[in-house]
């Protein structure tokens, strides 16, 4: 469940707490609303990470691999394919006061506030990957695609459509000689 991922941050002993866990696509799918679910599906996640607690500052750090189903952008087949990467978080507990009048450095841009007594790893492991899906993910380097005229798979048969568009020129070529 995805509340196992709430870490007590009082409970984080002094060495570091690691957390290591596999999750699917239906815990995937629990940290989108309807209108944000994403174009994959996550056939399985494998994160492990180390979360340290110095003073109050939060600290996350740890990889995952993961193997999502995704829509081939070329050839619109579906393919698996394996994503995967390190991470770091640095979180500090939200401060009470606004501080919309104070400008924030790159360097706190980077960091991210947590509030009341508990982290979700949730939300942190999700992000982490959706910043790994490709754009325009392939089924292979080598995808050959879509016919552009018939939509032929080119992948698994081919077509004739690029000796039409030669007969075409021709017959172009053709008219025109006849006109002069
Ligand atoms: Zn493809
Ligand atoms: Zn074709």
């Amino acid at each position: 469940m995805a509340n196992s991922l709430k870490i007590n941050v009082f409970l984080i002993p002094e060495e570091g707490q690691r957390f290591v866990f596999s999750e699917g696509d239906t815990w995937l799918q629990s940290c989108f609303k309807d209108s944000e679910k994403p174009d994959f599906v996550l056939e399985k996640v494998d994160v492990n990470c180390l979360i340290t607690m110095t003073s109050g500052t939060i600290f996350i750090k740890g990889f995952f691999s993961a193997l999502i189903d995704i829509c081939c952008s070329r050839c619109l087949e579906r393919a698996s394919l394996p994503i995967g990467s390190d991470f770091a978080y640095t979180l500090t507990p939200a401060k009470a006061e606004t501080r919309e009048d104070l400008e924030l450095t790159p360097e706190e841009l980077e960091i991210s506030y947590y509030q009341g007594d508990f982290i979700d790893l949730a939300p942190i492991i999700c992000e982490q990957i959706i910043l790994q899906v490709p754009m325009k993910a392939l089924c292979s380097e080598e995808c050959k695609g879509l016919c552009l005229h018939c939509g032929t798979n080119l992948n698994t048969s081919s077509c004739n459509c690029h000796l039409n568009v030669v007969n075409n020129r021709m017959a172009v070529l053709k008219n025109f000689r006849v006109k002069n």
